[in-house]
């Protein structure tokens, strides 16, 4: 009758469910089960090449790119790769500004069988040295805008660079090095902010890559051959920015790169996306805002848009209201999951605003189990809050070369012998139907315009300033006027003003990550046992001035 998550490690049996409601739990609110294939994302899109060479793949500014074209070029790029020697998981970083190229790039790394890295040429050299030490990364593609970058990060590391502009004006060979890649081969890196200020590589592998795939085609129903046109425009270092070109190129379709500066420019944005006969696009909760309030003062149709799927962070229900007023037959997918678990684990999809008056996070998607935990992994039952938890295929192998942090987040599942699950961090609880209804965050991580930031990355880059006795940093406001403050003290004789604390920060963290407002005190303020008092840090960042 009870379900003990795992008898040597448990202490007391935690809940006291009946047999049948936990295998309701553990099977009943599953994905749905699919055979999953052999082949990669490198199979699928030289199927696609195969099958029509002269289709449009890529298109970013004047620059259009056939099937034919883009294999070319990522095959030049891995036949260059593996003459520099790289071999089956070796990571390659790829320091490119988002454009054809950068895709090429990737294709490239994963057709020689490497691990993609994607690094932004924007970092600062700090933070990407870290990240390439941690990954053990011994080569890297860039372009002339990332060389300098790239060094100065190398320092005195063994790494091969690889000009990408270089390798593609040489004639190198141009057709498929056809370098074997089994579906649990590491298929790439990404690092996201980590508490302790060292960012975390979540390590995933091709089989989890090529089943999200699948899924998000499934869900934005994308049809097979040419015609679909998704959006790239999330950041190369955001997973979401992956799918975005890898799913219309396993179907046939073409991916089309935005500017960032488009996307900044609302009107702009909204002019591309019609007349580049746009489908499908994908946006984080806070631009979809800014989206709908320029469709809402100038309305306008959206051409060939027939779903966006938005993701990240919550989804108000306001927001889906607003938006079916605005863009009626237009769906919307709330799309949820983390870098962890190959990125989106569930989907809500809709196409009418949903009749309770929040926005749940789903169902769970194709091969993916989804668990509601207490501290002690077991079971909660169905509606009481606990943690969400996901196992199956979409779950990454970890955080590279951190094993810690990876069995703090990475257990074996409780209920299936042999599986890898992922610990999400979020609560939540399922609604009666199957969906899980998102309640928050158990630790500090949050998200501001999409960007996952861990508060205490921050914190630790902030005392680790010669001269900051405290510091401490919270989030003022909501939705698309969030932001992030910090507060520190200096040792009294310093003489260290604010300007001088950003100035620091911004050459060690991503520009996304520097406090909006940064204010020096006399004495942070303490709670009655002793802790930085981050309510009335809260209070104070909200007080005008
Ligand atoms: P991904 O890259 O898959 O979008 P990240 O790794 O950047 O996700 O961040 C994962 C975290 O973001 C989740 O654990 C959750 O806290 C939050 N998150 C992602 N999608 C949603 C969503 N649709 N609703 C609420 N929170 C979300």
């Amino acid at each position: 009758r009870l379900l003990v998550a795992d008898p040597q490690e448990r202490h007391e049996p935690q809940s006291l469910l009946t047999d049948q409601e936990c295998q309701h739990l553990i099977h009943g609110l599953a994905g749905p089960r699919v055979e999953l294939s052999e082949l990669t994302f490198v199979d699928l899109f030289e199927e696609r090449v195969r099958d029509n060479p002269e289709a449009v793949a890529v298109e970013h500014r004047q620059t259009r790119w056939t099937y034919r074209e883009l294999d070319e070029r990522a095959n030049r790029i891995a036949h260059a790769l593996l003459s520099a020697g790289v071999g089956a998981e070796d990571v390659v970083a790829v320091v490119m500004d988002r454009s054809p190229d950068w895709i090429a790039a990737a294709i490239g790394v994963f057709k020689a069988g490497g691990v993609y890295l994607p690094v932004s040429p924007d970092f600062p050299a700090e933070r990407v040295a870290a990240q390439l030490d941690r990954s053990a990364c011994a080569f890297a593609l860039t372009e002339p805008g990332s060389e300098e970058l790239v060094r100065k990060a190398a320092g005195t590391r063994d790494l091969t660079a690889l000009s990408v502009p270089g390798v593609l004006t040489e004639d190198g060979p141009r057709h498929a090095p056809r370098v074997p890649i089994p579906p649990d081969q590491a298929a790439y890196i990404y690092f996201t902010s980590g508490s302790t200020g060292t960012p975390k590589g979540a390590l995933c592998e091709h089989a989890g890559f090529v089943n999200h795939l699948y899924m998000k085609i499934d869900d934005t129903g994308m049809a097979p051959g040419p015609g679909e046109v998704v959006t790239q425009i999330a950041s190369q270092c955001f997973d979401i920015s992956l799918w975005q070109f890898a799913a219309p190129l396993v179907t046939g379709g073409s991916v089309r790169v935005f500017d960032t500066a488009t996307q900044l420019d609302v009107p702009a944005f909204l002019d591309e996306l019609v007349a580049g006969r746009v489908t499908v696009a994908q946006v984080v909760p806070s631009y979809l805002e800014v989206l709908l309030t320029r469709l809402e003062q100038h309305p306008r149709p959206l051409g060939d848009l027939r779903v966006v799927s938005v993701t990240g962070e919550a989804l108000k229900y306001e927001l889906v209201q607003r938006w079916f007023a605005a863009c009626p037959g237009i769906k919307l997918i709330n799309a949820y999951g983390a870098t962890e678990t190959s990125d989106d684990a569930m989907h809500e999809v809709m196409d009418r605003v949903p009749e309770r008056d929040f926005v749940s996070v789903g169902r769970s998607l194709r091969n993916v189990n989804t668990y509601v935990l207490d501290e002690n992994l077991a079971l909660v039952p169905l509606g009481s809050p606990g943690e969400i938890a996901f196992s199956g295929v979409c779950v990454g192998r970890g955080y590279i070369n951190d094993e810690e942090r990876t069995r703090q987040a990475f257990v074996p599942d409780p209920f299936r012998p042999d599986t890898r699950m992922y610990r999400t961090g979020d609560f939540g609880r399922w609604l009666p139907e199957g969906r899980i209804e998102f309640l928050g965050r158990r630790d500090e991580q949050v998200k501001i315009r999409g960007f996952r930031i861990e508060i205490g990355d921050i914190e630790s880059k902030l005392l680790a300033m010669a001269g900051v006795r405290e510091a401490a940093v919270v989030v003022d406001g909501t939705g698309e006027q969030r932001s992030l403050v910090a507060f520190f003290s200096a040792a009294d004789e310093e003489e260290l003003p604010a300007e001088r604390v950003r100035e620091f920060l911004a050459t060690v963290l991503p520009e996304y990550m520097v406090p909006t407002h940064i204010h020096r005190m006399e004495r942070l303020p303490l709670t009655e046992n002793g802790k930085i008092d981050k309510k009335s840090l809260v209070r104070r960042a909200a007080m005008p001035g």
